[in-house]
């Protein structure tokens, strides 16, 4: 079961956009092969389909542990992407006069020699990366990569092996964690990077997580491969704050009272700057999820206006 909580895990500052084409760089963290979808959905799986949990029940609680914050992880790129796109089309008046009755015209060029609205309020979108973004949701995120391709199951992989499935999580980790620098060097719009630099510090988490439970259970030495890619997250000065500030890179959220054996795996030193892991029973610290505005050139959310409703019904008798 989950319990959710109308928070978000990262604390965004005001967007320097409309950014679109940021936005649609973003994508790729959502909805692509190494996004956070993909470590939800593949993290999730595995530990439905965990079998002798009893005997090896450390990798079952970090695996499902594990599985949880990724949750928030789709949460945070998608408010990211959500916030990116704000202002990226001409937002109409809902009190517009265009929308009452005597001001209703039968075409564009009347309405746009009436000055009364814009008559291609998503105009600009065409010239966008992701014409989706406007056509097929109302300016908003959608499961899918950077190029609009949508994401799949085949970008799960639970074989039931627990080395083999730990090594791809590892590796997924390590892929995801290259896509992430390369979406933050991609925009330095302060919403995109505030995103990443959270995204980069937690999936840090989840690399160590992977090379310890391999450690564990193989005895290799896992942790001497790190950092892949061969960079530091404190290059990154949104990533450097969080684990400076917060020592966010050493924090194992319990995400669940029921999964009591994370300290198991997830202890000892870090393998970069050797500072002591942590497992703790707070919870993540929780900004307001921010609120999106009504984007009547999109009808979303939408209302109906009675008087305008009646004018088309009488114009069909
Ligand atoms: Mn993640
Ligand atoms: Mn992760």
């Amino acid at each position: 079961m989950i319990f959710r909580f109308d928070q978000i895990t990262v604390d965004f500052p005001e967007s320097s956009g409309p950014n679109p084409n940021a936005a649609a760089a973003v994508q790729e963290l959502l909805g692509g092969k190494f996004g956070e979808m993909s470590t939800l959905m593949n993290y999730t799986f595995q530990s439905f389909n965990f079998r002798g949990k009893n005997h090896f029940r450390p990798f079952y609680d970090l695996i499902s542990n594990i599985a949880a914050e990724e949750y928030s992880h789709i949460e945070a790129v998608t408010c990211a992407i959500n916030l990116l796109l704000t202002g990226a089309t001409t937002r109409a008046d809902r009190n517009s006069p265009s929308k009452k009755p005597s001001k209703v015209v039968d075409t564009a060029k009347n309405i746009a020699t009436s000055g009364s609205a814009d008559p291609a309020p998503l105009e600009n979108s065409v010239d966008y990366r992701r014409s989706s973004h406007f056509l097929a949701s109302a300016q908003t995120a959608l499961p899918m990569d950077s190029e609009g391709r949508f994401w799949t199951g085949q970008n799960v992989f639970s074989s039931g092996n627990l080395k083999l499935d730990l090594l791809h999580n590892f590796f997924l980790e390590c892929g995801a964690r290259a896509n992430k620098i390369r979406a933050y060097e991609s925009s330095s719009d302060p919403v995109a990077r505030a995103a990443v630099g959270y995204l980069l510090v937690r999936g840090g988490v989840h690399v160590v997580a992977y090379a310890k439970a391999l450690e564990v259970l193989t005895g290799a030495n896992v942790g001497a491969l790190l950092p892949i890619p061969d960079v530091s997250n404190k290059k990154f000065p949104e990533a450097r704050k969080l684990e400076e500030n917060e020592g966010l890179h050493l924090i194992m959220y319990h995400q669940s009272k029921d999964y009591t054996q994370l300290a198991k795996i997830w202890n000892g030193p870090h393998p970069e700057d050797g500072k002591p892991l942590v497992v703790t029973d707070e919870m993540p610290k929780g900004y307001p999820f921010p609120d999106l505005d009504e984007e009547p050139q999109l009808s979303s959310p939408g209302d109906i206006d009675p008087a305008m409703i009646k004018y088309y019904a009488d114009k069909l008798n």
